[in-house]
């Protein structure tokens, strides 16, 4: 199994702030690349997410982003999500109903995201070797995986304990 990847955001004495920043200049990077556009509203949610070690679920969005001033219905949430993860920004959580920046894996497309299901906590795992056996057992089967992202409900270590 691949190492974890998670732990870069506001751990390990890394500072959450630059972190952030950095981000979301490389998202506003990607999107000029794709001719679109970052707005603010857009690099709000993204920064809310990039904030979070836990998943967050439009309706929190909608809380977080009442907490900063911004009033903005749930619909208007749901197309800003749409629009980051059609940018490969934003990545849904189907088993949760929860949504998570892609962060360091942007591009490989193959990863497994632990979610621990009494903390929600996500994790991301590299699983690129896992992903690609995945890949020729489906395709023996004849299937093609329509998502790049494994999903397991995990109990994380602290909820264990
Ligand atoms: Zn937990």
């Amino acid at each position: 199994m691949g190492h974890v990847v998670e732990e870069t955001r506001g751990q390990q004495g890394l500072d959450p702030a630059p972190y952030v920043e950095t981000r979301l200049a490389l998202a506003r990077v990607r999107c000029e690349q794709r001719g679109v556009r970052l707005t603010p509203l857009r690099a709000a949610v993204l920064e809310v997410l990039l904030r979070q070690e836990k998943f967050v679920t439009a309706y929190e969005l909608v809380d977080r982003l009442r907490k900063r001033n911004q009033v903005v219905p749930p619909m208007t949430v749901y197309r800003v999500l749409d629009f980051l993860i059609a940018q490969g920004l934003v990545h849904r959580l189907d088993t949760v109903n929860g949504y998570i920046p892609v962060r360091d894996v942007p591009d490989s497309g193959r990863y497994m995201v632990t979610i621990c299901t009494r903390c929600a906590k996500v994790r991301e795992v590299d699983t690129t070797v896992l992903g690609i056996q995945l890949d020729e057992e489906l395709a023996r089967a004849g299937l093609t995986r329509d998502s790049s992202v494994v999903e397991v409900r995990v109990i994380c270590d602290r909820c264990r304990s």
